[in-house]
């Protein structure tokens, strides 16, 4: 799949799947110097692949008529500070409810950790804004995933799929955790809880085959 199929099939699932409410998010994906991107003001589930204006690491416009999204500098900043291919960010409900309420979002499950552990959010700065490119830059640092202050989630990945499917957990967690704010106290794992997870992930048991 070409990189602008890949936006129009992720843009579609993203819709589906209720991350996203019509224009309300952006995803891209780099290859090299290119990156791919999805085009301002469109519904993400209505794209075509002319649609997807392809924009240089510097943010100068190489292909397509549409303008690339205006968050595009935050994804251009985040290729620079990562080895990331791809981003997508979404103003989904539980994620923008955590990022509207609180500096972090705790680790309440071990699958945190697929995301680098505490999410932090991200100072508020206007959309489209270098300051808010600068903000999710030092949030997502070590990580896969961050939060911005009162606007959405951000999430990267080696591919597009990859960083869909961290958009897809990042709201989960944020889900489990406000819902259970409402039921009660969650209870954070510990670094030492967390540290027996990773070993134990290095160190996976082998069933062996009844002879
Ligand atoms: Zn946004």
């Amino acid at each position: 799949m070409s990189l602008r199929e890949q936006l129009c099939e992720y843009g579609r699932r993203a819709v589906e799947l209720g991350l996203v409410i019509g224009t309300s998010g952006n995803l891209s994906v780099r290859q090299g110097d290119l990156v791919a991107v999805t085009p301002s003001g469109a519904a993400l589930d209505r794209l075509t692949p002319d649609m997807c204006p392809i924009v240089d690491v510097e943010g100068y416009l190489v292909e397509g008529e549409l303008q690339p999204s205006s968050e595009t500098p935050m994804h251009l900043a985040v290729y620079e500070a990562t080895n990331a291919q791809a981003v997508v960010h979404t103003h989904s409900v539980f994620g923008t409810v955590v990022a509207t309420t609180m500096t972090e979002l705790p680790p309440v499950h071990y699958n945190a950790l697929l995301l680098g552990g505490v999410v932090k959010v991200a100072e508020y700065a206007t959309y489209g804004t270098p300051e808010l490119a600068a903000n999710v830059r030092s949030a997502l640092e070590g990580k896969q995933a961050a939060l911005m202050a009162n606007h959405g989630g951000v999430t990267i990945g080696a591919t597009l799929e990859q960083a869909f499917e961290a958009t897809r957990l990042l709201e989960w967690l944020c889900e489990v955790y406000v819902r259970g704010l409402g039921v009660g106290k969650p209870t954070i794992l510990t670094d030492e809880q967390l540290a027996a997870v990773v070993e134990r992930s290095l160190d996976p048991p082998v069933f062996p085959r009844r002879p």
